[in-house]
């Protein structure tokens, strides 16, 4: 078991418990160190704070995860230490979630055209009022029958190579690392092993900002840990991860807790943040 789950979601994005839900089944798994990192929002963030004060052994990041599009593919920023009053980022992420509603309209549509048809606003009540994502559509399309399962879903339709895929706006890698820094934020690469070109992604966000990546990550095997591991130490990115975790209640769902970094991670991004919250004084 880990100690330390810096990746999870909750029903202000895609995953399936409230923050409250969250934080009360991480604290039952004896986690130290946990991060609420949903997507294109931080609207969960004073619900998981508020659980976790009956939780004092357990430390919540506030944090984020912004979807962000590389040449060589999609590509997720982690933000840690976010400031939710910061109000350009509550601009941007507005703007970020409408893009996310116009193109999860387009989904809908399309899947329509293949004979699936789906209503949008299903899709919506199911969302809850938080950033809408592919998963949702995906659970309207199993209410219907059309799928037995989310995964089954996005490896026939809904994945970036599938019928009803649908592009929207979004930010290069590089503006997602600025907006985070903009509001302090500890910026940190999400499951690398999605987007192709690291070898000259990784060092171009370095250069940017970046101060960490996944090198624990859910279904990474000993094999791409160490390589991730190696690449995070020539880049001086401290590596992070965690279980990705949305309750989705499907077979083979990796548990908050099963994969995370060490203690050793906490250590330098709080040292981190706390170098860079502190004045600094001329003779450091
Ligand atoms: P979206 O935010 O609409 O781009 O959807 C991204 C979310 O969908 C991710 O955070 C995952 O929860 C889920 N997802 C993405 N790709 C897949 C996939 N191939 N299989 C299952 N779930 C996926
Ligand atoms: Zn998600
Ligand atoms: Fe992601
Ligand atoms: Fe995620």
């Amino acid at each position: 078991m880990a100690e330390v789950d810096l990746h999870l979601h909750t029903t202000f994005s895609d995953g399936r418990l409230t923050p409250t839900q969250l934080i009360q089944l991480l604290a039952s798994k004896d986690l130290k160190y946990v991060a609420v990192t949903d997507h294109d929002s931080t609207e969960g963030l004073p619900e998981a704070l508020s659980a976790a004060k009956a939780f004092p052994a357990m430390t919540v990041i506030p944090g984020m995860e912004l979807s962000t599009e590389a040449p060589g593919g999609e590509c997720h920023i982690l933000c840690y230490y976010v400031d939710p009053q910061d109000k350009e980022l509550q601009q941007s992420l507005a703007t970020f979630r409408g893009n996310r509603k116009d193109r999860g309209r387009l989904i809908v549509e399309r899947l329509a055209a293949l004979g699936m048809p789906v209503s949008w606003e299903r899709v919506l009540a199911l969302s809850d009022g938080g950033s809408v994502g592919r998963p949702h559509i995906a659970r309207a399309m199993i209410e219907r029958g059309y799928v037995a399962t989310i995964q089954e879903a996005f490896d026939k339709y809904l994945g970036r190579n599938g019928p009803a895929y649908a592009e929207r706006d979004k930010m290069t890698p590089q503006e997602g690392v600025a907006l985070a820094l903009k509001a302090g934020a500890l910026p940190v690469l999400a499951h690398p092993t999605y987007v192709e070109g690291l070898d000259t992604l990784v060092p171009a966000l370095k250069e940017a900002g970046l101060v960490g990546m996944e090198v624990y990550y859910k279904g990474y095997d000993q094999k791409q840990v160490g390589t991730l591991r190696r690449m995070a130490e020539l880049y001086n990115l401290i590596p992070c991860g965690g279980s990705d975790y949305h309750a989705t209640g499907e077979a083979g769902e990796v548990e908050p807790g099963l994969v995370g970094p060490p203690m050793s991670t906490m250590r330098r991004l709080e040292a981190l943040k706390e170098r860079r919250t502190t004045p600094q004084t001329g003779s450091r």
